[in-house]
């Protein structure tokens, strides 16, 4: 197999096995790398015996054993060495790993956007507790509460609910008058997703769902006692122990940024093949703008496509037409709107690694004033976190990407020859 029949991906979502996929069945050989110990990503997390989407397991089933396969589990991208060297931390230390023709199927993470209480214990985002959650955290008999914008919410929901929690309540910043054309527009052009929506409503018929809310507080003694939420001009209060808080996604661009690939939009910028600003990387799934897992499967094979040379062309992959639009309708339907910047008082805490909060922030005019003033951004995260919620609430462009793009051992430093 000559080296430009191997392709390196990263990313073991359903963009990344997508890709593989498409590649082993086009004759190239393929190394996966991933983060997780079992493929899946967010969506298809825990691996083969937990997945209940048949895509998921035809994939993986023609991958796992394939001789032209090679999965890095457990396996960090923290940076580059040069422009086609990356580096990775695994449990044995750090290596370094060439690469011809690479697809990055990064995903997305979470916007997390400050309110008073943010940060106590119990509170997280709703994919990071619907994560916890998939991951065994038992919620069995606890209350929790989901609350933000975002399909994510009702996902969330129904998984704390499947593992015997008490919901207490789902609140969506959206109005109804919102949600109802977002339900109609998914009716009229996206049925599929109207009987997925459906359903999950279904699941979720005895839960209240607020929704034109946002949140006032989370409330505690220590831990998680409870969220204040306002709703039509009346604060309601739910006692809860665990608050998930997810404001939708931004798409995962450190890895893209720091090979030097041009970013739009807060997302990897692409061309109608997946090829990103680079000749030699293509991109796909949330990392290039979120629209959930059909658009990730589409892009995954069309990007492997393009990176081999094989000139697909877009009218070539089933679905992704379909699922661009879907991703732009999600868009329009849950954007943050301002009304959240309220949920940030003066003294709520905006970087939680250095607690700088909003009042130590306002006077400053940009990140890079705000940052050698506060230090905000400059703990563990390295402003992932607080980066997008200031890039929301001031308008501030979001900091660089710096090596190591993840907080990296010095024992996997050292050992990178
Ligand atoms: C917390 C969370 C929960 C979600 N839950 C749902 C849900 O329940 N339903 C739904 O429809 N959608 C959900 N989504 C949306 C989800 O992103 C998509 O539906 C789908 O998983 C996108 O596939 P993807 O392949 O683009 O990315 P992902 O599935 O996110 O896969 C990206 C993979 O890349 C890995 N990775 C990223 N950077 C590196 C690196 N530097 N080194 C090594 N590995 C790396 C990640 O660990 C991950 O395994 C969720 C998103 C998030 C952030």
């Amino acid at each position: 197999m000559t080296s430009e029949r191997l392709l390196h991906i990263v990313g073991s979502g359903p963009a990344g096995l997508a890709a593989a996929h498409a590649a082993l069945d086009a004759g190239a050989s393929v190394c996966l790398i991933d983060d997780n110990h079992a493929p899946g990503g967010q969506i298809w997390r825990g691996g083969p015996g937990r997945w209940t989407d048949a895509r998921a397991t035809r994939i993986w089933t023609a991958l796992h054993d394939h001789p032209r396969f090679t999965h890095r589990t457990g396996t960090q991208v923290i940076g580059c060495a040069d422009a086609n060297t990356l580096l990775v931390e695994t449990a044995d230390g750090g290596a370094a790993i060439p690469f011809e023709r690479l697809v990055l199927c990064t995903g997305a993470r979470e916007l997390s956007l400050p309110f008073p209480g943010w940060t106590l214990p119990g509170v997280t985002g709703a994919g990071g507790l619907q994560a916890l959650i998939k991951g065994g955290m038992p919620v069995r008999d606890r209350t929790v509460v989901v609350a933000g914008t975002g399909p994510l919410l009702l996902a969330t929901a129904a998984t704390a609910l499947r593992a015997g929690a008490r919901v207490a309540a789902i609140v969506e910043h959206q109005p109804w008058s919102r949600l109802t054309g977002f339900g109609l527009a998914l009716l009229a052009r996206h049925r599929g997703k109207f009987v997925q929506a459906a359903s999950l409503f279904a699941a979720l018929r005895a839960v209240p769902y607020v929704t034109g809310a946002r949140i006032v507080a989370a409330t505690d003694d220590d831990i998680l006692r409870g969220v204040t939420i306002t709703t039509g001009g009346k604060e309601v209060t739910y006692s809860c122990d665990f608050l998930g808080a997810g404001f939708g996604l931004v798409p995962n661009t450190d890895l893209a940024r720091a090979l030097g690939c041009a970013t739009a939009d807060g997302a990897i910028l692409v061309d109608a093949t997946q090829e990103t600003s680079r000749e030699d990387i293509w991109a796909a799934g949330e990392c290039t703008g979120i629209g959930g897992v059909d658009k990730a499967v589409a892009e995954g094979r069309l990007a492997a496509l393009a990176a081999l040379a094989l000139h697909p062309s877009a009218r070539d992959i089933p679905g992704l037409r379909a699922s661009r639009a879907f991703a732009a309708l999600l868009a329009r339907a849950f954007a943050p709107g301002d009304a959240l910047k309220t949920m940030c008082r003066p003294d709520t805490i905006v970087c939680r690694c250095e607690d700088v909060t909003a009042a130590q922030l306002l006077p400053h005019r940009d990140w890079r004033e705000a940052k050698l003033a506060t230090r905000v951004g400059m703990g563990p995260c390295q402003g992932k976190t607080c980066g997008p919620g200031c890039a929301f609430l001031f308008g501030w462009t979001p900091p660089d990407s710096r090596l190591p793009i993840m907080p990296a051992s010095a024992r996997a430093l050292s050992r990178i020859e």
